[in-house]
């Protein structure tokens, strides 16, 4: 039976409604929700394809399915029964913290976890063991954004909602791809624009990125230097008078400390600090201040920096200073980067956090926290933050370690530590969805999780919505949700742990020992969502005027209070909810000018200029930033199973500038050595004119399971975080991903290898895991998909001279070159060898298979004849000719732009080249014609850019 399930995508913080189709338990479509308020049914390229990441053939190659045991180091995991496996893991834990004390173990969580499953997280953590040892992956991603936010405001609380960008006169976007992290958003600044077209936007960005190109004024400052561009906005403003003198006067404190800093920021300084045109720094002030409504946009290019709090309170001091804020159109809006960072934010699932936005450091918090629990009390120290955590886990003072829903050995900083982390660990449990990132290779238990299409609970997005997530389907084989893998291993745990004596008294009003030990009594999702309910009355957050009936019906925002007359009051008693009916939530905060402070007012911040932690220098002369792809998540465990997604950029590459290539006599695709102080990599290299001279880039998802390599000491080298630096801001503890120096060098290494193939998707990804556990024998190799319809895949790889035949013959053989009538051949003693399979489809002959090694001059062809499924009866010998050139009767094979309709950026310039008309006008044509950009939109502000490039051959002529 056809069955649809309103649910919510997986991906990025935008948190897009969709209807999940599936039929006999198996997902089979899915689109976007046209009633869900964050995307009225647009979805992007990752949430457009997300039942294609669900298929049958995807789970079984995959996921993780059951309890798996590895009982030494090194070797594959065997199954074990669920009983078996939590005992093993309760015993374990027990032992260690018996012997070691509560801090001795920790617990490292995900932003992509539900708010229930992040709920029972943190309690087990802090209330039944009694560490604060609990961080997550949110710590990479918003935590400098908390402490901004608490800063200044008062309250973690981004104050501002989508509907704003409708509102908004100026769009102040800073640190943040929106076009592509965001792209759901994005389409709705697009909109706004085409409704306002006096709407301003202003991007600040070391990288000329796809939301600059749309920018009326792009500010291209040199990496890191963006409290020093607020600081000399905020020294103009008030220079010219712009800034908003009662709204400070009567709405903040602080303000005189911050004008006696912001004197020294004058324009001449700060355009040479920031590298840029006084020009350019007086025009954002202007447009910044003088706009009737301007809300900043910001995320990871403030957050992920040994700055992060100062940077993003820098910029609401902007807010503060000129009244943009409270109001519609205004505000300072934070952008969340994965699903559900805001709902561990709630539950206080961050090693300094407590429930409900309550703080580890408040004596008063911690006593609620453990009222509210049952339990004796919540530890004072606090705990281990992410890179803290693993830090002291190399060191030998944690000594087990539960990773949930995350993938640190790919996506922390400076993985050579991590590595040590977990391999010096004594009990590393994994919890997780899949079998493929890097990190299960490290786990002692492997415990199967639910993920995306089957898991039940709740997620809040970037504007305080709170949104549900149903199931559509039962998790595969034995997988459970993971607040019940939580729930069982914690009962567990609590009979094994001494007994800690009883609670104090708590607070009036919050729930009181209970007369048996239960403390996790939940048999379903919303009743562990009552209790988290409970722990927000009175606070900021409250949304105790909520229940899950509710959300049922409709996605609401937070604060919503049972009883809305009361807003903010701490009152214990619980009111009787309406079960159902429309929700009244808060869609922006502060309109009435009071902040969730002391006295009610917000506190300007005395922010200082710090440079980046890790300076260029002679020997690092490039400052490498990370981000993301348009099409790719995190890690790519769930978007790098489909090839269609690798169209757009399809293997890993750094990136430096035109100029910078020529001045250093680098050539395009060629390989370069990548080195910070901490690792190095081998990667290939591409030229791009979105950096500015001495910036290379790389994106944040290359990690182990596509890019690899061996050093010249024997190490396994592990992607871009290799060579990330830890360096943290010292408030919110988040590292500086954005910035780490390095040089870029030529490697020798003239041994090449090219092999593609088809594959059948009942194997394609298995295929791919085989070739993966291979890239450690190159130097350098990496492995990725390909394919729009059908499953490809891609191995390159380069060495210092012929590797053995037989790793040769493990590739074909992965490939299916063993087949018979592959044609060959080989001449061991120039290191050559190549095989090549065509396979006769009714009326037409196209190349399955191909494996070049050693001279891979041909790839440009032989790749087009093979990913374009060209007839290719007529290639056989010349596949086979070493250095062959390229017939010339082969289209030329080029990117995918558009990955929903398989548009090439061939195919788009060819139809630009034939269409006149102004900038509008061409796109409309171009989209008419090729159907590029009118599905998700994702690919739209490329195209436009495109329209800008392409001349005309007419107005050429
Ligand atoms: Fe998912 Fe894209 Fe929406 Fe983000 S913008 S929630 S990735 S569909």
């Amino acid at each position: 039976m056809h069955k649809e399930t309103r649910s919510t995508c997986p991906y990025c913080g935008v948190g897009c409604g969709v209807i999940i189709e599936s039929r006999r338990e198996q997902i089979i479509g899915v689109r976007g929700d046209p009633d869900h308020p964050a995307n009225f049914g647009r979805l992007c390229s990752k949430g457009s394809t997300l039942h294609l990441t669900a298929t049958p053939e995807v789970i079984a190659q995959t996921r993780l399915l059951q309890p798996m045991q590895r009982l030494r180091r090194g070797e594959a995991p065997q199954p074990l029964g669920w009983d078996a496996a939590l005992d093993l893991a309760a015993t374990r834990f027990a032992d260690t913290i018996r012997a070691h004390g509560p801090d001795a173990v920790g617990f490292y969580v995900s932003g992509q976890l539900l708010t229930e499953d992040y709920y029972v997280f943190n309690k087990l953590a802090k209330g039944l063991i009694g560490t604060n040892n609990i961080d997550t992956n949110s710590r990479l991603c918003m935590s400098s954004a908390v402490a901004g936010y608490k800063q200044t405001l008062g309250a973690d609380a981004p104050p501002a909602c989508y509907e704003d960008v409708d509102h908004a006169d100026c769009l102040f976007i800073a640190g943040s791809n929106a076009a592509w992290a965001h792209p759901i958003l994005f389409r709705r600044i697009e909109e706004a624009r085409k409704k306002r077209p006096g709407l301003k936007i202003v991007v600040v960005d070391p990288r000329r990125t796809d939301t600059a190109g749309t920018a009326d004024l792009f500010v291209q400052i040199q990496p890191g230097t963006d409290v020093a561009l607020f600081n000399g906005m905020l020294h103009l403003m008030l220079w010219e008078g712009w800034a908003d003198a009662n709204f400070i006067a009567t709405r903040t404190r602080g303000f005189d400390e911050l004008k006696a800093t912001v004197r020294d920021y004058t324009p001449d300084m700060v355009a040479q600090t920031c590298g840029i045109a006084k020009d350019t720094l007086y025009e954002a002030a202007r447009l910044f201040a003088t706009s009737q409504a301007t809300l900043s946009l910001y995320c990871q290019g403030l957050n992920q920096s040994s700055s992060g709090t100062a940077k993003n309170a820098a910029l609401i001091n902007l807010h503060l200073a000129t009244g943009q804020i409270g109001k519609p159109g205004a505000g300072p809006f934070s952008l969340t980067g994965q699903p559900n960072a805001m709902g561990g934010r709630e539950v206080g699932g961050l090693a300094n956090l407590l429930s409900a936005h309550r703080d580890l450091a408040n004596p008063q918090h911690r006593a609620e926290v453990a009222a509210l629990w049952g339990v004796p009390s919540v530890p004072e120290k606090p705990g281990r933050t992410a890179v803290e955590m693993f830090q002291a886990a190399a060191d030998g003072e944690i000594k087990a370690l539960w990773i949930a829903c995350t993938n640190p050995a790919q996506s922390m900083p400076d993985l050579n530590t991590v590595r040590r982390a977990l391999e010096r660990a004594e009990f590393v449990v994994v919890q997780e969805a899949f079998a493929t990132p890097t990190t299960c290779d490290y786990a002692d238990l492997l415990l199967p999780a639910s993920t995306w299409g089957e898991k039940d609970g709740t997620v809040t997005n970037s504007e305080r919505r709170i949104s549900r997530v149903r199931p559509a389907v039962p998790a595969p084989g034995e997988a459970r949700h993971d607040w019940q893998i939580a729930v069982d291993f914690a009962r567990r745990l609590e009979k094994l742990l001494p007994v800690r004596p009883e609670p104090v008294e708590g607070p009036a009003g919050l729930r009181q020992t209970q007369p048996e030990r239960n403390l996790f009594p939940y048999e379903t999702p919303e009743s562990v969502w009552n209790e988290h309910r409970e722990s927000t009355r009175g606070r900021d957050l409250d949304i105790t005027g909520i229940t899950y009936t509710q959300l049922d019906e409709q996605p609401a925002q937070w604060p919503c209070p049972s009883d809305p007359a009361q807003g903010q009051s701490v009152d214990g008693n619980a009111t009787a909810l309406p079960a159902s009916g429309p929700i009244v939530g808060k869609k922006r905060l502060y309109e009435d000018g009071i902040f969730p402070t002391e006295d009610g007012r917000a506190r300007f911040a005395n922010t200082l200029y710090k440079p980046v932690a890790e300076p260029r220098e002679s020997r690092f002369p490039f400052a490498l930033t990370t981000g993301r792809l348009r099409d790719q998540w995190h890690g790519m465990s769930r978007t790098g199973t489909l090839g269609r997604l690798f169209g757009h950029v399809a293997e890993p590459c750094v990136q430096m500038s035109p100029g910078d290539m020529t001045r250093r006599g680098f050539t395009e695709g060629e390989l370069v050595h990548v080195t910070s102080k901490r690792g190095s990599i081998l990667v290939p290299l591409q030229a791009s004119e979105e950096l500015a001279s001495g910036q290379a880039f790389m994106a944040m998802h290359w990690g182990a399971e596509y890019l690899s390599g061996m050093s010249s000491s024997g190490q396994p080298l592990a992607g871009v975080n290799a060579l990330t630096t830890s360096a943290f801001c010292p408030s919110s503890k988040q590292p500086e991903l954005k910035h780490a120096a390095v040089k870029i060098l030529k490697a020798e290494l003239p041994w090449t290898l090219l092999a593609m193939a088809w594959l059948p998707p009942e194997n394609a990804l298995t295929t791919r895991e085989a070739l993966r556990r291979l890239m450690v024998r190159f130097p350098f190799a990496s492995c990725v998909p390909f394919g729009h319809e059908r499953q490809g895949v891609l191995f390159r790889a380069a060495a210092h001279e012929a590797v053995p035949d037989e790793l040769l013959i493990e590739i074909e053989q992965l490939l299916g070159l063993d087949a018979a009538g592959t044609l060959r051949y080989a001449d061991r003693k120039r290191g050559q060898r190549r095989a090549a399979l065509l396979q006769r489809a009714g009326e037409q002959t196209t190349l399955q298979a191909v494996l070049l090694a050693g001279d891979t001059r041909a790839e440009a062809w032989i790749r087009s004849l093979l990913q374009q499924e060209l007839p290719a009866q007529s290639y056989g010998r010349l596949l086979l000719l070493p250095g062959a050139a390229a017939p010339a009767a082969l289209p030329a094979r080029s990117r995918q732009v558009c990955t929903c309709f398989n548009v090439s950026e061939n195919a788009i310039e060819t139809t630009l080249a034939q269409c006149g008309g102004s900038e509008s006008e061409r796109l409309g044509a171009l989209q008419q014609s090729l159907k590029c950009g009118t599905n998700c939109g994702s690919c739209v502000p490329e195209l436009q850019r495109m329209v800008r490039r392409v001349v005309p051959l007419k107005q050429a002529a």
